[in-house]
C-alpha cells in the first residue's frame, strides 16, 4: 500500500496535494499497489473524500482526535506513524510544501524511517529507487531508500494534477490515533491570510513580479495597478524581500512561493535559478528588463527590452484604453 497524506485548506485539497495524489495514484497503478489517501484532522471529511474519488482514489483513511483539530506537525507525524503500523504501508508520500516537508521530517525522525524530499520520480519496479530534485532543481539525484517503509515528498509541479479515469466514491475507514498533549507542543496559533480580495499568489491566473529593478517600495504601485487591471497578484524576488520592499509572502522562488499562473510578468528580475524554480509552473512568461543579456530572457515566451518604469505605464495605458 502507498499512503498519500492529504493537505487541504477549508475542506478543499491544495493544488500540491492534487499533484501528489495524481503522482501516487499513477505510481500505484504501475507498481501494482493500492493508493490510499490519509485525511488527518479535517472538520468535514466529505468534500475531501469526494475530491479524492474524482482523482481515482478507491480508499481513504480519516484520522480524527481532539489534538488534531488544528494543524500540529508532531501530532500529525505520530498519527501517520500509527497508521503505518496498522497498514504496513510500503511508502508514505506528502506534497512538497512547507507543511508536507515538516510533517514528514518529524515522522522520519520519530520512526527512524528513510526520507527523501522533492522527489520527481519513483521506480514502479522498485519503490526504493527515487529521483529527487536538488540545488534548486538544477541537479537530479538518484537515491535508494532502504527501510520497510519509504517516506517521500513530491516536488511541486513535476506532474500536472489530473482527475482519474473512474470517479467512484472511495471506501472510508476511520482511525482514532492515541495522542497525548506532548504531541501538540508545536501547533498552529494563528493563520494570517496573504490574500488580496481572494486572489493569492498561489491561485492568481496572472502574477506581476518585481525585483531589484523596481527600485523602491513605492514604485511597486505601478505593478499593483497592472495586477489589479489583469485580476492578478503581485510577486517579487528575494532582493525585494531582503530590502524590506515587500513581505516574504510575496516572494517567488526556492525560499518563497511556487506559483503557477497562466501568465507571469517578471519586471526588473534577472532570472537567478532560485527565482526560476518558483515560476517554472507558469503557463507563459513575459520578461521586462533593460539588460538584453538578462538570463530571464532565456526562459521567456515574450520579452521586452526596456525600462520597466516606462514599459509598465505604457501597458497600463493601453489596457485602460481598451
Ligand atoms: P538582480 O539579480 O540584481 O537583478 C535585477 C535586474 O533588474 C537586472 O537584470 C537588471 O538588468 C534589471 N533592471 C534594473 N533596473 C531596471 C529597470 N529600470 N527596468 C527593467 N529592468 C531593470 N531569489 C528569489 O527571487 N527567490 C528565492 O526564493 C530565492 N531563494 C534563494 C535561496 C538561496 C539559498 C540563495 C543563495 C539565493 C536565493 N535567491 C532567491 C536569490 C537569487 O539568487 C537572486 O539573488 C535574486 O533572485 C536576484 O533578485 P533580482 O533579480 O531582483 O535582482
Amino acid at each position: 500500500m502507498i499512503l498519500g497524506v492529504i493537505e487541504y485548506e477549508q475542506s478543499t485539497m491544495t493544488e500540491l496535494s492534487l499533484q501528489m495524489v495524481t503522482f501516487g495514484r499513477d505510481l500505484a497503478e504501475k507498481s501494482g499497489d493500492e493508493f490510499v489517501g490519509l485525511i488527518i484532522g479535517a472538520s468535514d471529511n466529505a468534500p475531501l473524500i469526494g475530491e479524492l474519488g474524482r482523482y481515482g482514489v478507491a480508499k481513504v483513511i480519516t484520522a480524527a482526535h481532539e489534538n488534531l483539530k488544528d494543524y500540529a506537525p508532531v501530532a500529525w507525524a505520530n498519527t501517520i506513524s500509527q497508521v503505518i503500523d496498522q497498514t504496513q504501508a510500503k511508502m508514505v508520500m506528502a506534497p512538497g510544501s512547507d507543511q508536507g516537508n515538516e510533517v514528514m521530517a518529524h515522522l522520519a525522525a520519530r520512526s527512524d524511517l528513510p526520507m527523501a524530499t522533492n522527489c520527481a520520480a519513483v521506480s514502479a519496479d522498485d519503490l526504493s529507487r527515487i529521483t529527487r530534485l536538488r540545488w534548486g532543481s538544477s541537479l537530479m539525484e538518484e537515491a535508494i531508500l532502504t527501510g520497510d517503509c519509504k517516506l517521500i515528498t513530491i516536488a511541486p509541479f513535476v506532474v500536472e494534477a489530473a482527475e482519474g479515469a473512474s470517479h467512484a466514491e472511495p471506501a472510508e475507514e476511520s482511525f482514532e490515533p492515541t495522542l497525548s498533549d506532548q504531541d501538540i507542543q508545536v501547533r498552529l496559533i494563528r493563520k494570517e491570510p496573504d490574500e488580496t480580495e481572494g486572489i493569492t499568489l498561489k491561485n492568481a491566473s496572472v502574477v506581476v513580479g518585481g525585483g531589484r529593478g523596481v527600485g523602491s517600495p513605492e514604485a511597486y504601485s505601478v505593478l499593483e495597478e497592472l495586477a489589479k487591471l489583469l485580476g492578478g497578484a503581485v510577486g517579487c524576488s528575494r532582493v525585494a524581500t531582503n530590502n524590506g520592499w515587500r513581505p516574504h509572502s510575496d516572494q517567488v522562488g526556492l525560499t518563497g512561493t511556487r506559483i503557477s499562473p497562466e501568465l507571469y510578468i517578471a519586471c526588473g528580475i534577472s532570472g537567478a535559478i532560485q527565482h526560476l524554480v518558483g515560476c517554472k509552473g507558469a503557463g507563459k512568461i513575459m520578461v521586462i528588463n533593460k539588460d538584453p543579456e538578462a538570463a530571464f530572457f532565456g526562459k521567456a515566451d515574450y520579452g521586452v527590452i526596456g525600462d520597466l518604469h516606462e514599459v509598465l505605464p505604457a501597458i497600463i495605458e493601453e489596457l485602460k484604453a481598451q
